[in-house]
Order: structure tokens, then sequence, then C-alpha cells
């Protein structure tokens, strides 16, 4: 039951009615005997100016969840930003502190490796390929790169983005080797595919993300993940379970960032 009492967070985009945090938070803030609720608002672009001013007037508001169209736009809007953030153009958490100012992170990238991290895998010293270089594969790519990886490969449709991300992380991160468009998937430690590829898929039948004589080069001891949170087993992680590889799911990654999004906000612990 919300009351006048309650501190309140939020998540904004448009359209919002497929979004799984408000139920995610309000569980896990029930759970936890917490006066805290999560509101789902789905904005108008006209409104985003007037909503940036609401949110640093709002003073039982403790921060703001942002997705789809949202992410670029606000980046440009707050007081200040993580250098992750800066560098990527986009935000995908606000906090309001107590005077009003909003700050902004991403925090795709660390709830995807915290999910990563659940299952044993340490990005140090490890060779990695992220296939989709849009808002979710960039921020994983940036997180890899900050959290020690040895060697990242990336690929993408769009060769100008993998160009201007490569260039990004070649300039951010130049102790991590960055390479594009791999020929062979034998060595990688770990392999994502951050690409919409298999969204939707009915059966394990459908498209992948990589050609099938480079899907067939994947080893066994290869962590492979989806972001792709619908199915939760998509054709590419079907496929790489069938080769005997340890999988993540979109879903894993999802419930994973709560704790990240929650503790950047100051209203859940980093793991939830
Ligand atoms: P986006 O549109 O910003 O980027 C997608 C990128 O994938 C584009 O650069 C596109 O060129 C590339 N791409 C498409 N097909 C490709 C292919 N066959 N090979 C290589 N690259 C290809 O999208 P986004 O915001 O990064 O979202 C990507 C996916 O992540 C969506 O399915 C979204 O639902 C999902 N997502 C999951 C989580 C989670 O927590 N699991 C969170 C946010 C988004």
């Amino acid at each position: 039951m919300i009351q006048g009492s309650t501190e309140l967070v939020a998540i904004v985009g448009s359209p919002v009615t497929q979004v799984k945090s408000p139920e995610n938070f309000n569980q896990w803030f029930a759970g936890h005997r917490q006066n805290v609720a999560m509101l789902a608002i789905d904005l108008a672009p006209s409104a985003l100016q007037n909503f940036v001013e609401t949110l640093r007037g709002w003073q039982n508001l403790r921060g703001c969840v942002v997705t789809v169209p949202y992410k670029q736009l606000l980046a440009g809007r707050l007081d200040s930003v993580s250098a992750r953030s800066a560098a990527l153009g986009s935000v995908n958490v606000i906090r309001r502190e107590a005077d009003g100012r909003l700050v902004g992170d991403i925090v795709d990238g660390e709830g995807f490796l915290s999910a990563a991290r659940q299952q044993g895998f340490n990005p140090q010293d490890k060779q990695a390929l992220v296939i989709g270089t849009g808002g979710v594969g960039s921020a994983i790519a940036y997180s890899l790169c900050q959290a020690g990886i040895r060697h990242l490969v990336i690929s993408d449709l769009s060769a100008e983005r993998v160009e201007m991300l490569g260039e990004l992380l070649r300039n951010t991160f130049p102790e991590t080797v960055i390479s594009a468009n791999p020929t062979s998937l034998e060595h990688f430690d770990l392999v994502v595919n951050a690409s919409p590829v298999g969204m939707g898929a009915t059966s394990e039948e459908g498209p992948l993300p990589l050609p099938q004589d480079l899907m067939q080069s994947l080893q066994a001891s290869t962590l492979v993940a989806d972001v792709v949170t619908s199915p939760a087993l998509t054709p590419f992680l079907a496929f790489a379970q069938g080769r005997g590889c340890a999988i993540q799911t979109g879903p894993q990654m999802a419930l994973a960032q709560l704790g990240n999004l929650g503790h950047f906000m100051g209203v859940t612990p980093l793991q939830i």
C-alpha cells in the first residue's frame, strides 16, 4: 500500500506496459518490509524537459530507471553522469540527491557482469566476443574492459558502430586488445549476443546472430550469454547448450541488474 510516507522510485520510458522492473522491485520492497514503491511512467517525448525539472523538485523520489527511448535523450539533461555514461552517451538509471541534483549512470554492463560472476566467470585476463554494439552491447563491452578483460572482439551488422565503439574502447582502455569481426569462436572464454536476434523466436530453430560455419567452432568451455529476455532460451543459447556450453540468459541479467539499479538509487543493496 502506498502511503504518504512511502518513498518512491520510478521507471520512465514509452511504452512501459512490458517492463518487468516495477513488479520485481515492488516484490523486493514488500518482501523486505521497505516503505518504498516503484511507479511506471509512460512519458510523451514532448514532456521530457518538464519531466527533468519535475524530478529535481520531486522530494520523495529517490531515483528513476530509464528505458527506451530515453536512455540517450536524458544523458545530456542531467547534472552529472558517470564516466561510462559520458563515454557511451547513455543513462539507464538516475539518482535524485537530497538537494535535487540528478546524477546518471548506465549499469547494463554491470548487471551483465553481476550475473556472469554469479556463475563463476571472472573477466580478468579473459577473451570475449560481444555481438551487437548498440546500447546494451556497448555497455557490456565497456564494463568487460573496465573489469580487466585481456582481449575483446566486437561485431555488428553496422561497420560504422563497430568502428566507433572500437575507437572509444581503445582510447579509454589502452591496455585491452580490441579487435573486430571474429573468424573463429575457438579461443573465447565468453561469447555474448547483445543484438536483438532471437527475440520473439518460437522454436529453437530460429535465427542465430552469427553464420552457421562460425557457430560450428564454438567450444564447450565457452560461457555463452544472451541479453534477449523473451524467450529466455533463445535459439543461440539452445545451440550453445547442445554443444555443452554453460549459458546465461537475458532474464538472469535483468534480475542481477536489479541490485545495480537499486543500489545506485540508494534503495537496495548491490546484491539482492
Ligand atoms: P540497439 O538497437 O541499441 O542495438 C542493437 C544492435 O544489434 C544494433 O547495433 C544492430 O546493428 C545490431 N545487430 C542486429 N542484428 C545483428 C546481427 N545479426 N549481428 C550483429 N549485430 C546485429 O538495441 P539495445 O538497446 O542494445 O538492445 C538489444 C537487446 O537487448 C534487445 O533485445 C533488448 O530487449 C535487450 N535488453 C536486455 C536487457 C536485459 O537486462 N537482459 C536490458 C536491456 C535490453
